[in-house]
């Protein structure tokens, strides 16, 4: 299967978030977003006409050569990748990568999780929105939930999420078999929203006051890389 997608950027650095932060990544950041978050930091992103359409092969063959280089996975992100279907895109990716000594590179999607999910991600981090709830699928099939804090009422949003993420689990066995790797339970984590010192201090005490919920900080904005 073949296709273009538009691209805003792809680049090769570290995972700066979440479960995996830390860890060197290539990124391949879809355009087009219409989720409209307030304090978006990738608002050029959203409309897709403005980045150029690229084959997907061609973004596989970045990909192979960052994992010459040594990146540990490739990320999906954006904009909304899902606004796309990636199926195409992880398919090439599969290829591309298969004849790596450790196998295919793990594929790690980024997403809100308004829209269907397309591929077979190894990896699924949801980011749900207050103002767009995410759909019952995407929470059953995510392996991380990480919720943005700006203010008190995202610690409920969160909490609800986390037992949204729960019942999904248990009510969709078909979302649990299409991922063979989906976990039991997602890991939680908080992430204050880039400088406000309200959502670090909230995200902080509801972490040291809640053991399964873990902080996440933006690390690659800390150090002032990609
Ligand atoms: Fe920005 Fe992500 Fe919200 Fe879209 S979902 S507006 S890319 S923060």
């Amino acid at each position: 299967m073949t296709g273009n997608l538009p691209v805003v950027e792809t680049f090769h650095s570290i995972q700066g978030e979440g479960a995996h932060v830390g860890r060197s990544a290539f990124f391949i950041r879809l355009a087009g977003c219409d989720v409209g978050c307030s304090w978006c930091d990738t608002k050029h992103s959203w409309n897709s006409r403005n980045h150029p359409q690229i084959a997907v092969e061609q973004l596989a063959v970045e990909t192979a050569t960052a994992a010459k280089n040594g990146a540990a996975f490739v990320v999906l992100t954006g904009g909304e990748p899902l606004q796309h279907n990636i199926a195409p895109l992880c398919e090439a990716l599969h290829r591309a990568t298969e004849t790596n000594p450790d196998g295919p590179l793990p594929i790690h999607l980024e997403t809100s999780g308004v829209n269907q999910l397309s591929g077979v991600p190894t990896w699924i981090t949801l980011s749900p929105k207050r103002h767009a709830p995410p759909r019952t699928d995407l929470l059953a099939a995510c392996h991380e939930l990480k919720v943005v804090v700006h203010e008190r009422g995202d610690l409920n949003f969160a909490e609800s999420m986390a037992q949204a993420a729960l019942a999904a689990r248990k009510n969709d066995d078909a979302s649990q078999s299409r991922l063979s790797n989906a976990s039991k339970e997602p890991l939680l984590f908080l992430q204050p929203g880039w400088a406000t010192t309200t959502g670090q201090q909230l995200a902080f005490e509801h972490v040291q006051s809640h053991p399964h919920w873990r902080l996440s900080m933006q690390t690659h904005k800390w150090l002032g890389i990609r």
